[in-house]
């Protein structure tokens, strides 16, 4: 496997782990398997050096992900805020997984923001901002669990490594690259997966746990969403899924059911972007999936303040699900130059 650290970073992360007790992991609001799977991930393979160590999450993690050794330590900011409070208080360092800036984690940002502890960033989202003492920022990587393995194991860590650890990396590396079906062109992802299976992970079950395993009310919805609430405009090659609240709530939506959802209309003959806009209760979601070089990041950033991967991206909007869709529909036609050339007709 080609080294991507420099020598140095290295060092600097062995030293800052080495010289802490209390130490802090955290990741993005509305985690997903590669957010939970990194954070546990280090927790296992700290935990064994015989150090502190807490999992501090926004809010909630999806049901999916319960099959995750440490699932039940996780602190939710959202439902136990003095308790996650007093955790960082009394941490020395905190490692910041999967995302690029503080307005990532809705309101544990400030608090991590305010904290005097030590602060590693391991990310891959473009452009992070500067809050942390040490950053490891590479947009190349297929997911942050991707980079976290690639850090063990340059850190002489991997003997180390337990099942419960590889097992977190792993599903981290399975959602984000939906079982390698995106993100997975380069050769050495396959040589990280090959050292992960060698600790024992069940590839066949995390597939089964993290991607393909829905309620029969989501499976509903996911139907109800593609036959009767997905508009194409065959001009722009985009498709627009929305949701709202009634919709919702009629088919028992829980988090985590329409996981994956955005992804479906990019099956079509001639599609390029896919946006999914659902209305939560905090704000209207937006989830947006593009192929080639239609930069659904930027569209994002432009028209909600959000951002993400090139292929891969969301945002929120504070307002009604009708303006949201309005705003998008409106700005399509500035993004046709974006469309390949030699696109097929819808
Ligand atoms: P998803 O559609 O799975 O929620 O998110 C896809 C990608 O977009 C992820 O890489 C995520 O980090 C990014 N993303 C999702 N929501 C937001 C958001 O509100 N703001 C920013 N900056 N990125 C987002
Ligand atoms: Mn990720």
């Amino acid at each position: 496997m080609n080294r991507i650290f420099d020598h140095s970073e290295i060092e600097r992360l062995r030293r800052l782990l080495e010289e802490s007790q209390h130490i802090i992991l955290t990741c993005h609001v509305r985690p997903d398997g590669d957010a939970i799977g990194s954070t546990l991930g280090l927790m296992h393979l700290l935990r064994q050096s015989g150090k502190e160590v807490n999992v501090v999450i926004p809010d909630q993690a999806p049901k999916s992900l319960s099959f995750l050794p440490g699932f039940n330590s996780l602190c939710v900011f959202s439902r136990h805020e003095d308790y996650c409070k007093r955790l960082i208080d009394d941490s020395d360092l905190i490692i910041c997984c999967d995302f690029n800036k503080l307005s990532r984690q809705d309101r544990l940002g400030p608090v991590i923001g305010a904290s005097e502890s030590k602060k590693i960033l391991i990310d891959h989202h473009l452009a992070p901002d500067d809050f942390c003492d040490l950053t490891f920022s590479y947009p190349e990587m297929s997911s942050t669990c991707e980079l976290v393995f690639r850090l063990i194991a340059a850190l002489g860590l991997y003997v180390d490594m337990s099942l419960s650890s590889a097992t977190c990396l792993l599903t981290g590396i399975i959602t984000d690259t939906r079982n390698f079906e995106v993100n997975c062109n380069n050769p050495e992802i396959y040589e990280v997966l090959m050292k992960l299976l060698e600790k024992g992970c069940d590839k066949i079950k995390i597939v089964k746990l993290a991607l393909n395993t829905h309620t029969l009310t989501s499976v509903r919805l996911r139907a109800y969403a593609m036959s009767e609430k997905m508009e194409i405009f065959e001009k722009h090659h985009v498709s627009v899924l929305t949701l709202n609240k009634e919709e919702l709530t009629r088919f028992g939506y829980e988090r985590g059911d329409t996981e994956g959802l955005v992804n479906e209309p990019l099956t079509i003959r001639g599609m390029i972007a896919s946006f999914f806009l659902r209305e939560d209760d905090d704000c209207i979601k937006i989830s947006a999936r593009s192929i080639d070089s239609y930069p659904v990041s930027k569209v994002c950033e432009d028209l909600y303040g959000g951002g993400g991967h090139l292929q891969a991206a969301g945002g929120e909007y504070h307002g009604s699900l009708e303006d949201c869709r309005r705003i998008l529909v409106e700005a399509l036609g500035d993004y046709d130059k974006y469309l390949p050339g030699n696109v097929e007709k819808i």
